[in-house]
C-alpha cells in the first residue's frame, strides 16, 4: 500500500516524437477519469522534424498500444526496414549490411559466425551477409512478412519501419486524444517552481493560459526547457567521441524502387543518410562542423540526391551527450531534452520507448521515490551508454586514412567498455550480451565484420564438428536463401498490397 496519494494530474511539454509517445502510452495504460493528462505544444515552434527510421523494438511499443501494424504503416507512409547499408566506412568503395534477424542458423548452440569465421578463412564461405534472410531480402529489394514455420530461414527475417515524422505525430496524437489525453496550444514562457522543494508547480503559456501539474513530462526538444534551464540539469557532454554536431535534412522525391533499407554513406567529415519511405525519400547529411563548412555540407548533400529535392534543406544542430539525470524531482527529461547520440543507427525514438518503459515499470505517486528516481535514472544511463559505445565503433573502426575527421575518429581514445568489446571479438570472434543491451549479437558482429575488425580465429569448440559438416550446412543454408528470396514480393507490391497510404484515409 502507497503511503502517498497518487499522481493525479500529468503535464507534457512538446508535442513531437517524444511528446506524443508519452501521451499515447500513458492515455492508454491510465484511466484517464482518474489522471488527467494534457500535452502543451507550441505550433509557432514546430518539431524537430526529422527521426524517420527506427529499429525493430518499436513493436513492442506498438503492441503495448494495441495498435494494428497495416494501419499504422499506411498511416505514416512507412516502408519496411531490413537494416542499414554502410557504404564507404572502409575504403571509400566499399559497403557492408547490418540487418536486423540472424546470420544463417547456429549450430551445437554455438553462434553461426563461429563456423563461418573458420571456413571463411579456408575460402569455403562468401560474406557473412549472404548467410542472412533479411540482408538477402534487403539487397534483392523484396520484402514480406516473416514465416511462422521455425524450421525456414524466412522466420528469422525482422523488420523495422521507416515513416513520416510528421504523420507518426499525427497518428499518436488521434489515439492518444480518443483516450482521454488533452492537447492545449501555447508557447510556455513562464515556469513556476515550489520554492521549499524545488518542485515544478506551473507552466505559464504566451496566451495568457496556464497549466499546473503533479509530474512533468520535459518533451520540448534540443530547448530541454524544463529539465535544463528550471531544473538545471546538466549535460554530459560526448562529442570528443561522436563529434559530429550538424545536419541538413531535405525530402527528395520517392524513388522508383523503393528499397527495404536505410543507407548510410560515409562522406568527407561525417555521413549521409537516405531514408525511403511510400511517398518522397528522407535525406540528411550528418557532419562535425569543424571539419566541414555548412555551405560544403550542402552542395555534397544536394548533388548526391537521387531524386530530385522538394525543397531546400534544413539545417539542425546538436550535440551529442545525455543528461546527466534524465528525472529529477518530478521532471522527467525524455526525447532529446534527455540527450542526443546521432542518428546513425536510428536510436532516438527507441531511447524514447525505453524512457517510456521505465517510466511505467517505475512509476511514482505523489511522494516521487528518490530511490526508484534513482533507478530509472542508472536504467537510463546504461542505455544511453551502450548505445554510445556501438556507434563509436563505426567510427573508430574506418579506413579513410589521409582524411582529417576520419583519421581523427580512428585515432581517438575509446570508452574502456568498447575496448574490451573490441579486443574480445578480435580474438575469437567472441560477443557477449549483458542485461539492458539493445543491439544483438548479429548487430555486433554485422558492424565488428563489415568495418573489418576480423577475430584472429574462432571458437576452439567449432573443431568438433566436421568441416565437411559445416560446408554441407553453409551450402544448405545457402541454397535455402537462393531457393525463397527471390519468391518474395518486391518490396513496391508488398506496400501497395499490405499498407498503401490510401488505406489510412
Ligand atoms: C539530424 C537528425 C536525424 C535524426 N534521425 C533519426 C532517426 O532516423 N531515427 C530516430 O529514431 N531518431 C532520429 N532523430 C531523433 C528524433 O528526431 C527525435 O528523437 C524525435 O523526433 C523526438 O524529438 P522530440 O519530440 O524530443 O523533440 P521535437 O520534435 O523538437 O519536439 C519538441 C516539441 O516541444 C515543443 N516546444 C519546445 N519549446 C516549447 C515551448 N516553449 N512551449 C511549448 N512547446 C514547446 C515544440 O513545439 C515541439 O512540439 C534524429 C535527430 C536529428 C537531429
Amino acid at each position: 500500500m502507497s503511503a502517498e496519494p497518487p499522481v493525479k494530474s500529468i503535464v507534457i511539454a512538446g508535442g513531437g516524437t517524444a511528446g506524443w509517445m508519452a501521451a499515447a502510452a500513458l492515455s492508454r495504460m491510465l484511466d484517464t477519469s482518474q489522471v488527467k493528462i494534457t500535452l502543451v505544444e507550441s505550433e509557432a515552434i514546430g518539431t524537430v522534424g526529422v527521426g524517420e527510421a527506427t529499429i525493430p523494438n518499436i513493436a513492442t511499443f506498438n503492441k503495448m498500444l494495441g495498435i494494428e501494424e497495416r494501419e499504422f504503416m499506411a498511416a505514416t507512409n512507412a516502408t519496411i526496414k531490413y537494416g542499414i547499408e554502410f557504404a564507404g566506412w572502409t575504403k571509400e568503395t566499399e559497403s557492408y549490411f547490418h540487418p536486423f534477424g540472424t546470420h544463417g542458423r547456429d549450430m551445437m548452440g554455438m553462434s553461426f559466425h563461429q563456423f563461418w569465421r573458420k571456413m571463411h578463412a579456408l575460402g569455403k564461405a562468401e560474406r557473412l551477409e549472404n548467410y542472412c534472410a533479411t540482408a538477402m531480402a534487403a539487397k534483392q529489394g523484396k520484402a514480406c512478412l516473416p514465416s511462422r514455420d521455425p524450421k525456414s530461414l524466412m522466420s528469422t527475417l525482422s523488420h523495422a519501419y521507416q515513416f513520416d515524422a510528421g504523420l507518426y505525430a499525427a497518428y499518436l496524437r488521434k489515439f492518444s486524444e480518443r483516450n482521454g489525453a488533452v492537447r492545449m496550444e501555447g508557447k510556455i514562457t513562464d515556469v513556476d517552481v515550489d520554492s521549499e522543494s524545488g518542485f515544478i508547480k506551473t507552466l505559464h503559456m504566451d496566451n495568457g493560459e496556464s497549466l499546473s501539474g503533479d509530474f512533468f513530462i520535459d518533451c520540448t526538444g534540443f530547448r530541454a526547457l524544463l529539465s535544463e534551464k528550471v531544473m538545471g540539469t546538466p549535460f554530459r557532454d560526448w562529442s570528443h567521441w561522436l563529434p559530429c554536431d550538424s545536419a541538413l535534412a531535405v525530402g527528395s522525391e520517392k524513388q522508383t524502387d523503393t528499397p527495404p533499407y536505410t543507407r548510410a554513406t560515409a562522406r568527407q567529415a561525417g555521413w549521409q543518410w537516405q531514408i525511403p519511405l511510400q511517398h518522397r525519400t528522407g535525406n540528411g547529411h550528418v557532419y562535425c562542423s569543424s571539419y566541414l563548412s555548412d555551405e560544403k555540407a550542402g552542395e555534397t548533400l544536394l548533388h548526391t540526391l537521387e531524386t530530385s529535392p522538394l525543397g531546400a534543406p534544413k539545417q539542425l544542430r546538436f550535440k551529442t551527450g545525455q543528461r546527466e539525470r534524465m528525472w529529477t524531482k518530478n521532471c522527467l527529461a525524455l526525447g532529446l531534452s534527455g540527450g542526443f547520440l546521432e542518428p546513425l543507427e536510428s536510436t532516438s525514438i527507441y531511447l524514447i520507448q525505453a524512457g517510456i518503459s521505465r517510466l511505467l515499470a517505475l512509476f511514482p505517486d505523489s511522494g516521487f521515490n528518490t530511490t526508484e528516481i534513482d533507478e530509472y535514472n542508472r536504467l537510463m544511463d546504461m542505455e544511453f551508454a551502450q548505445v554510445r559505445d556501438f556507434l563509436i565503433l563505426h567510427y573508430v573502426a574506418n579506413e579513410r586514412h589521409g582524411e582529417p575527421f576520419w583519421d581523427y575518429v580512428r585515432n581517438m581514445s575509446v570508452p574502456d567498455s568498447l575496448t574490451r568489446k573490441i579486443e574480445l571479438f578480435k580474438s575469437r570472434g567472441r560477443f557477449f550480451r549483458y542485461e539492458g543491451d539493445l543491439f544483438t549479437e548479429t548487430s555486433w558482429v554485422a558492424v565488428f565484420l563489415g568495418q573489418n575488425v576480423l577475430p584472429q580465429s574462432y571458437n576452439a569448440i567449432v573443431d568438433g564438428m566436421p568441416e565437411r559438416d559445416i560446408d554441407a550446412a553453409l551450402n544448405a543454408i545457402k541454397s535455402e536463401l537462393d531457393r525463397d528470396i527471390p519468391h518474395m514480393p518486391s518490396h513496391e507490391e508488398f506496400l501497395s498490397r499490405y499498407c498503401p497510404s490510401k488505406m489510412a484515409i
